[in-house]
């Protein structure tokens, strides 16, 4: 499943997008119902506020043959700065507006270290029980 990542412009230099890739990586968070393997082809910014600026990215992406755009945890859920996106549902009718049919996945983690580690905990079973030891507890 090939996914790209929009992030919120206002996070973009309190975060690297750590908690993002690693979830996506691990089949965590938003991501644990899928079963085939996602390949993140490109990450970008809403473009900032007030969040008009996404539909010309979103054709990138579909023409790029992405199967689902993914927006941050940073737009639904505020993290890290603690500051939900006003624009969300502006900005997921904009990706709805190029092309109808794609999947949204409109968050990615949970919103806090201790939500994420339970999460992580929670979905490892002994067939994906080496990344704890390949990784190690990094969040
Ligand atoms: S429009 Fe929303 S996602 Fe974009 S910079 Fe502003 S608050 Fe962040």
């Amino acid at each position: 499943m090939k996914v790209a990542l929009i992030r919120c412009l206002e996070t973009e230099g309190e975060c690297g997008g750590r908690h993002c890739f690693q979830t996506i990586e691990n089949n965590e968070g938003a991501f644990k119902e899928i079963e085939e393997e996602i390949e993140l082809v490109g990450v970008t910014t809403c473009g900032g506020c007030p969040g008009d600026n996404v539909e010309k990215k979103v054709k990138l992406m579909v023409e790029s043959n992405v199967d689902a755009v993914i927006l941050g945890s940073c737009i639904k859920l505020g993290t890290p700065i603690d500051y939900t996106c006003p624009n969300f549902e502006k900005i997921k009718q904009q990706i709805k507006a190029v092309d109808e049919d794609i999947k949204i996945i409109d968050w990615t983690h949970y919103e806090t270290f201790k939500e994420v580690l339970v999460d992580r905990i929670k979905t490892t079973n002994l067939n994906n029980i080496d990344r704890f030891f390949t990784k190690g507890f990094k969040l």
